[in-house]
């Protein structure tokens, strides 16, 4: 479709302008193929909890005199919504940082707090797997950049690392200063990530294993949202993984050189 065009104007004006202008066609059809996919993919996955909740409302009106499954019901119906905020939360998030490189609070961010700050937020389900957080490494790192979305940013990398990871492991959080940069590597030793899957689990809904993923509570949008905020950072994201050993998730962030050291 997107030749058939570029051949059509190049018969019309002149050649070399032309060439510029299907370049860039074709780019355009390629960012409007990207969105239509990611709402049909959102149409998808918000179909499920929706037909989920609809079937439970029927039967809590089927159970209306058993109060025992009426209660079992409604458990299920608060956990399959508490599922569609998350999941509604998200899509709000990756759609706000897809318009523009939209970095709404812009200051000097101490990694410190940062990864405190994610940690914290884990805490209470890495407890419950008797999974030990281990943060470490250079301290007193600063980036310039928006604190909320880079908090989100470790926290999901270390919410998955938990989520991926066996009962009483350890999940390590390191800060690494290397040149202009510093590192931010998320250490688990999970279930790991195979090499085909490595690359894709950046792209939305993508799931190397979507029946874990919603039993953790997944939404499978965790990772593309770390790669928009390491991007609008002028950064980057990597894993490293070896299957059943261990994942390692690197944010890389230009680093803010301190004016005055203490
Ligand atoms: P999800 O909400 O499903 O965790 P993400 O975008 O955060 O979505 O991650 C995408 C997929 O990448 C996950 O479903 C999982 O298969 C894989 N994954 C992410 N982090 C890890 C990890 N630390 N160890 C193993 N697999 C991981």
């Amino acid at each position: 479709h997107g030749r058939m065009l570029l051949q059509v104007r190049v018969a019309q004006v002149n050649p070399q302008f032309l060439l510029v202008l299907a370049e860039d066609l074709t780019k355009e059809r390629r960012l409007e193929a990207v969105r239509r996919d990611f709402t049909v993919n959102v149409s998808h996955e918000l179909k499920t909890p929706v037909g989920a909740l609809s079937l439970l409302a029927e039967a809590v009106e089927d159970a209306a005199d058993d109060p025992v499954a009426v209660r079992r019901f409604a458990a299920r119906m608060g956990s399959e919504a508490t599922r569609l905020s998350v999941l509604v939360h998200e899509i709000i998030e990756l759609s706000r940082l897809q318009v523009s490189g939209a970095l709404d609070e812009m200051g000097v961010v101490e990694l410190d707090d940062v990864v405190a700050e994610a940690v914290d937020r884990a805490r209470t389900t890495a407890g419950a797997k008797n999974v030990e957080l281990v943060a470490g490494g250079d301290r007193g790192e600063q980036v310039v950049g928006d604190r909320a979305l880079l908090v989100t940013a470790v926290r999901n990398l270390v919410d998955n690392a938990v989520a991926y990871s066996a009962p009483s492991t350890r999940v390590g959080i390191g800060v690494h200063r290397a040149g202009d940069l510093v590192e931010i590597a998320v250490v688990d030793q999970g279930i790991g990530i195979a090499v085909a899957d490595q690359e894709r689990v950046f792209e939305r809904f993508y799931r190397v294993d979507p029946a874990r993923s919603r039993d953790t509570g997944g939404t499978g949008l965790g990772l593309s949202i770390v790669k928009h905020v390491a991007a609008d950072h002028g950064g980057e994201v990597t894993v490293w993984s070896q299957p059943g050993k261990g994942s390692t998730f690197t944010l890389r962030l230009p680093r803010n050189e301190r004016t005055s050291t203490p």
